[in-house]
């Protein structure tokens, strides 16, 4: 599983999600920045630092 967690972008945000492909996370990250963040542009360079910043989720089966 991936993560990102907003707050490696946007300092102080505790947004985060989760998804198995990093086409989804920023597909939803985008989404949320136009939401909480007011960013009506995305541009190439924010789609960069959003991939930098996916961390592989170690998962630890319950
Ligand atoms: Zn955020």
């Amino acid at each position: 599983m991936r993560l990102f967690e907003c707050g490696a972008l946007v300092p102080g945000c505790d947004w985060h999600t989760r998804a198995d492909n990093d086409a989804e996370i920023v597909r939803r990250t985008v989404e949320h920045l136009r939401q909480a963040h007011g960013e009506d542009v995305i541009r190439e360079t924010m789609v960069d630092n959003i991939k930098a910043r996916i961390t592989d989720e170690t998962t630890k089966a319950a």
